[in-house]
């Protein structure tokens, strides 16, 4: 395939606005481009205009099945007048694609299909098979990750790759867990002159406030690679108005777990604190988790990433790092298939993702290309 094609193809699915939500406009697309190329591609529909994308190419002659992932949702663009270009008219400056989706990660998953689909043009031999995951939901929970996984596609993956964007900076295998969770207090209103009447839920909601911000950060939890256990509350409101004691007032938070202070351990410690808030009279207080992503900590040495990095100095001559980062990604629920496999983390991109202009270096795009091609046949030999 020209350059000049592959360069059209991310442009063209940058430009399909897949803000969580309409993903099946991009798995259309991939699937369409596959054909053309005589490769079939199966839709695993997550609910309306939001399908999982899944296509094999390969032979059954061994056990091994590589799998490449990359989520087809991107973030918001925030404010579009910010942007020096429209972000879903993505435009080419000194070498940078720029727009919603270029660097996180519509770079990688291209990438990765192309990279398919120039290996079964040139009849490459392989033992084994390649699968490639596109994901609907990353952004917003990792939805498509998690039914593909419940629905088995994982089940026979013995390593993956996940196309988010590391750049060259560091090949990802491990990566925290996070939670977001809701606590709600619930009072009564009375008049505020009169507060013996009513029951106060702001001031039972900061009693949670004070004692889990003490419980969780009054101790150090460190992994050696990830870091710190991190736990925040991002959002307050309560009351209704001034001079009403107020019946309501809820928080929202987001912590990020680490092996050894796991989600079970810290949801667990929760759920202790509100029981025992709740046995104080008029105390009303509920938990509510939104989201619990596990952390992934692979194998820092497995084949595949060995490859990712020999394969890497090969093209680009850089030694890239195997690191661990703060951000989950889909891998917190493709873990969780029957059986256990290495993961890497390895895409074109930069530090950009979510960010207004966000960009992806048109050479690193191309170069992935021809690394993911290199990795697939050295995996799969
Ligand atoms: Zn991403």
């Amino acid at each position: 395939m020209e350059n000049q094609e592959k360069v059209q193809i991310l442009k063209d699915i940058v430009a399909i606005k897949s803000v969580n939500g309409n993903e099946k406009e991009v798995a259309e697309y991939l699937s369409k481009l596959f054909k053309k190329y005589d490769i079939d591609s199966t839709f695993l529909e997550f609910e309306k205009d939001r399908d999982n994308l899944i296509v094999e190419i390969g032979n059954k002659n061994s056990e091994k099945v590589l799998a490449f992932s990359g989520h087809m949702d991107v973030v918001s663009a925030g404010n579009v007048a910010d942007w020096t270009t429209d972000p879903f008219k993505p435009e080419i400056r000194d070498g940078k694609m720029y727009g919603r989706g270029t660097c996180d990660m519509k770079s990688g998953l291209a990438a990765m299909a192309i990279a398919m689909i120039e290996l079964k043009e040139e009849n490459a031999m392989f033992n084994g098979r390649l699968r490639l995951l596109a994901t609907v939901g990353e952004e917003v929970g990792e939805l498509g990750a998690e039914q593909l996984t419940k629905e088995g596609y994982v089940d026979d993956v013995t390593s993956m790759v996940i196309g988010e964007p590391s750049g060259y900076a560091g090949i990802v295998y491990a990566h925290k867990g996070s939670i977001n969770f809701k606590v709600d207090s619930q009072g009564k209103n009375a008049h505020s002159s009169m507060p013996q009447l009513g029951v106060n839920a702001i001031d039972h909601l900061n009693d949670f406030y004070t004692r889990a911000n003490q419980l969780f950060r009054s101790e150090i939890h460190t992994d050696e690679v990830l870091g710190d256990f991190i736990y925040n509350v991002t959002m307050i409101s309560g009351g209704e108005q001034i001079n009403s004691i107020p019946s309501e007032a809820s928080l929202q938070g987001n912590i990020r777990t680490i092996p050894g202070y796991d989600n079970d351990v810290v949801i667990k410690k929760m759920n202790e604190l509100i029981d025992e808030l709740n046995q104080k009279e008029t105390y009303h207080l509920t938990l509510t988790i939104e989201a619990n992503k596990i952390s992934v900590k692979s194998e820092k040495d497995s084949d595949i990433a060995k490859i990712a990095q020999q394969v890497a100095k090969k093209h680009v001559n850089v030694d890239i790092p195997m690191v661990g980062v703060s951000g989950t990604t889909d891998a917190a629920e493709f873990t969780k298939g029957k059986q256990a496999f290495p993961v890497i983390i390895f895409g074109p991109g930069n530090e950009t993702p979510h960010q207004v202009d966000e960009y992806v270096d048109v050479d690193n795009y191309l170069e992935m290309v021809d690394i993911y091609k290199e990795m697939v046949t050295t995996y799969l030999n």
